[in-house]
């Protein structure tokens, strides 16, 4: 029998009450239980070589900014990283805060307009100190690009993944991929159920997800078990930019459609149907966040066990795979993309077909894509 879905387990009214707390602050990404929820979703759905090269990268960040260096702690890194000098010349802050969004006008969509015609990094610059004015979209992609080059700097390819772990996750919080001449909703006061009062980003951000649960982890484990494989499967597809369109469409549909007009107090009052309807769709993203990102980072990591400065030319061989050789000799299988090779191995192993290693299937995909 499938589980009920978390935010029907709590009744609404003690939810709102315990999505409270911490509600007035201001905040300009997924609050950190979104994206750490996303980040034990995605190590669902890693490969093992990717999980080992991720926990080796994340290892020597040496910055403090984060409460430990587990993935799913760095996920908030880029937020710390952001914040860390705002009280002083806020080189890092302004420097990089237009890096979490990108500004799709709800009245007139232009993706490329709110991407200030992608202009490309300046040649020798590392995506980590690019120009302050790209978008998240584009932010995404120089990002994933260092991370899978083995030529990149050791610590560039660390802020790479620091980076996408959690821009990744802020490319689906709707808000972060719309506006609606509101500063993404910072601009809008709104009024939930409990009597509290805040701004509509920040319901999206932290409210709508704390009516899921305090754990991220226990919450991450839930949303993979309710998550089919198919479903899985459909989220893994795309590119940051079709990503970046689907959250537009989402903030148009699921945020600003719904709302309701605003009160004498210019306040807009978010019933109880609002909220529900929110925190079901919050849950999708987490979930298509979650999947996705365990995808970027399968494919930039798939060949880069160990360190390049390290590695003879040898020891960069593929290593020998015995039960994978039947695989790659299946011709329907051989003709499957690497992603699909991903989300079919771990349709597998869910299926309990325990001879079938995501690491086997994994190795023998990225052979071969590399034919
Ligand atoms: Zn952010």
């Amino acid at each position: 029998m499938p589980r009920p879905p978390l935010h029907a387990l709590l009744p609404l009214a003690a939810s709102w009450a315990l999505a409270a707390i911490g509600w007035p602050a201001p905040a300009a990404a997924w609050g950190d239980e979104g994206h750490e929820i996303i980040g034990h979703l995605a190590a669902h759905y890693l490969s093992p070589a990717a999980r080992r090269a991720v926990d080796a990268l994340l290892a020597e960040d040496a910055t403090g900014l984060t409460p430990s260096r587990s993935l799913a702690a760095e996920t908030t890194w880029a937020d710390r990283y952001r914040d860390s000098d705002r009280g002083g010349d806020a080189r890092r802050y302004r420097g990089t805060r237009e890096w979490h969004y990108v500004d799709i006008e709800i009245a007139a969509p232009d993706l490329d307009a709110a991407c200030h015609g992608h202009a490309p990094l300046p040649a020798g610059v590392p995506a980590s100190q690019g120009p302050a004015d790209a978008c998240i979209v584009d932010k995404v992609d120089q990002f994933r690009a260092e991370l899978a080059d083995p030529r990149t700097e050791p610590e560039e390819r660390l802020r790479a993944l620091q980076f996408l772990l959690h821009l990744v996750g802020d490319l689906h919080q709707p808000l972060h991929a719309a506006d609606h001449d509101d500063r993404g909703g910072n601009a809008v006061r709104v009024h939930a159920p409990d009597g509290r009062s805040g701004n509509l980003h920040h319901a999206w951000d932290t409210v709508f997800v704390r009516m899921l649960g305090t754990d991220p982890a226990a919450i991450a484990d839930q949303l993979a078990a309710e998550l089919p494989a198919d479903a899985a499967r459909r989220y893994a597809e795309g590119s940051p930019r079709e990503w970046a369109l689907e959250s537009f469409a989402v903030a148009r549909t699921h945020v600003y459609a719904p709302l309701p007009a605003a009160t004498d107090r210019d306040l807009l009052e978010l019933d109880p149907t609002y909220a529900s309807t929110a925190c079901a769709t919050v849950r999708e993203q987490l979930q298509r966040a979650g999947v996705r990102l365990a995808r970027v980072l399968n494919e930039a990591l798939a060949a880069s066990a160990a360190p390049r400065a390290a590695a003879p030319a040898a020891a960069r061989q593929p290593p020998p795979i015995r039960p994978a050789l039947t695989l790659i000799a299946n011709p329907r299988i051989e003709a499957l993309k690497k992603n699909e090779m991903m989300v079919w191995a771990i349709t597998m192993r869910r299926m309990g077909r325990p001879r079938v290693e995501t690491s086997e299937v994994w190795q023998a995909a990225a052979m071969v894509n590399e034919k």
